[in-house]
C-alpha cells in the first residue's frame, strides 16, 4: 500500500518537516527539493530514506538550519562560499549566479564551498548546469571511513565526485559516483540484517580484510573503488573539497561530540566549463557525434539512464510512497524540535531494518 504525490507534493511535504525541525523556509525549500528530486528518479538512498537522518542531525545541533550563505568573489574565476554551517545545497544555489556568470564570461570558474554540510546525491548539483550547457563537476569530501590503498585504517571519506555533459537532443549525461566500493549505507543495511559483505570492501579495526559489516563500522574502514585509482580520486576529492574551498579534512571531522548528528561538516567544489568558448559552435555537432558512435557499440544503459527512467514515470504517474515510509514522515512532522515525543535516529535505525523499505538501503 502507498501513497501517491506529484513531486512538488512531496518537496512541500518534506519542507515542512525541515521547517519543523529548525530550517529557515528558504533553506528547508532547497533541500527538500532535492529530498524530493532523488525520489522522483529512483534515487531511493538519498531521498525520503535519508529524512531521519536529517532530523536526527538538526536535533543535535551540529548544524544550523536556518545559516545564511555568505558569497565572496574570490578571484576573476573564483567563487567562494561560507555556508555558515548550513546545508551545501542553500551554499550551491547562493553561489551559483556568480559562478555562470563567471563561467560565461571566462570560459571556465568554479565555485569553493566550506563550512557546509552535504547529506545528499551529487548529480543535483550539476545537472542543472549541464542543462544551461555546461560541463559541470562536482566533488565533495566527507568524515573518515575509507582506506587509503594499501593502508590499514580509515583517512579519506567517501568522498563522491559528479559529471555532468549536455546531450544533443536529450537529458545531460551525468555520472555520480563515491570513491568507494560500495556506499556505505550498504554496509549498514548488511549490518542490521545480519548479512556478510563481499569480499573487498573492508577492513576490521586491525586493517585485516573482513566480510563482517560490524567489523567494518567498528573501527574498521571500507576500501576505495579500483584499488590504487579509486584512493587517488579519493585524495584529489579531498583536495577539492577541503583544502581549496578551507573546508575540514574529513579526518577533521567533530560530529561525534554531537549524539545523533549524521552529517559532516565538511567543503564542495563546484567547476564549471562553458564547451562553446574553445568548440563554438561545433561543440554540439561533436557531442551529437561522440554520443551516437557511444550507442553504435551497443552499450546498454549509460549513467543516469535509469534516473530519467524513473523521472519520466514519476511526472506521469506520481511518486509511490510506501505506507511504512509515509508513516514515518509523518511521525517526523509530528515529533517535538528538541522533545521527546519522537526519536528520528531510532526510528532511522529502525527503517534501515524493515524489509519493506529494501530499496531504501543505500546510503
Ligand atoms: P553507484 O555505484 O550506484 O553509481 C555510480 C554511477 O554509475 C551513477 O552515475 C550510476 O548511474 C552509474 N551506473 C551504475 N550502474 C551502471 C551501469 N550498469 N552502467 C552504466 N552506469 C551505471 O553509486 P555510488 O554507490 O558510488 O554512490 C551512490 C550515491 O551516493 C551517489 O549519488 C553519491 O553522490 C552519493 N554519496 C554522497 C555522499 C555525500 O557525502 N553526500 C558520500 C558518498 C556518496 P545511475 O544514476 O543511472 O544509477
Amino acid at each position: 500500500m502507498s501513497t501517491v504525490l506529484s513531486v512538488d507534493e512531496l518537496a512541500s511535504l518534506v519542507a515542512s518537516v525541515f521547517e519543523r525541525h529548525g530550517v529557515s523556509p528558504e533553506n528547508a525549500r532547497i533541500v527538500a527539493g532535492v529530498v524530493a528530486a532523488a525520489e522522483r528518479d529512483g534515487s531511493r538512498s538519498h531521498g525520503l530514506f535519508r529524512l531521519p537522518g536529517y532530523v536526527s542531525t538538526l536535533k543535535s545541533g551540529w548544524i544550523d538550519g536556518h545559516a545564511v550563505p555568505v558569497v565572496t568573489d574570490a578571484a576573476p574565476g573564483l567563487v567562494a562560499v561560507d555556508a555558515a554551517n548550513g546545508f551545501a545545497q542553500p551554499a550551491l544555489a547562493a553561489g551559483a549566479p556568480m559562478l555562470r556568470e563567471k563561467a560565461r564570461t571566462q570560459g571556465i570558474a568554479a565555485l569553493a564551498i566550506r563550512n557546509s554540510h552535504h547529506f545528499a546525491a551529487l548529480w543535483p548539483d550539476v545537472e542543472p548546469f549541464a542543462e544551461e550547457g555546461f560541463l559541470a563537476l562536482a566533488f565533495v569530501n566527507a568524515r573518515s571511513r575509507v582506506a587509503p590503498w594499501g593502508a590499514r585504517k580509515k583517512f579519506f571519506g567517501t568522498n563522491p565526485m559528479a559529471f555532468a555533459c549536455p546531450r544533443p537532443g536529450g537529458p545531460p549525461l551525468v555520472w555520480d559516483q563515491a570513491s568507494s566500493v560500495v556506499a556505505q549505507g550498504e554496509v549498514l543495511l548488511a549490518a542490521t540484517q545480519g548479512h556478510e559483505l563481499a569480499e573487498g570492501i573492508g577492513l576490521d579495526s586491525a586493517g585485516n580484510p573482513t566480510t563482517d559489516p560490524k567489523a567494518v563500522l567498528e573501527g574498521g574502514a571500507m576500501l576505495p573503488f579500483g584499488g590504487h585509482k579509486g584512493s587517488a580520486i579519493a585524495f584529489l576529492v579531498e583536495i577539492l573539497s577541503a583544502a581549496l574551498t578551507g573546508g575540514r579534512f574529513g579526518y577533521e571531522d567533530k560530529s561525534a561530540a554531537f549524539p545523533g548528528a549524521l552529517t559532516t561538516n565538511a567543503g564542495e567544489c563546484v567547476i564549471l566549463i562553458d564547451p562553446s568558448r574553445t568548440g563554438g559552435d561545433d561543440v554540439g555537432a561533436r557531442l551529437g557525434g561522440l554520443f551516437e558512435n557511444l550507442a553504435a557499440t551497443g552499450v546498454e544503459r549509460l549513467p543516469g539512464d535509469t534516473r530519467h527512467a524513473h523521472r519520466r514515470k514519476s511526472l506521469q504517474e506520481g511518486i509511490a510512497i510506501p505506507d511504512v515510509t509515509y508513516a514515518v514522515v509523518q511521525r517526523l512532522l509530528k515529533a517535538g524540535r528538541g522533545g521527546k515525543t519522537d526519536d528520528p535516529f531510532r526510528t532511522f535505525s529502525e527503517w534501515n531494518s524493515d524489509a519493506d523499505t529494501k530499496g531504501y538501503g543505500k546510503l
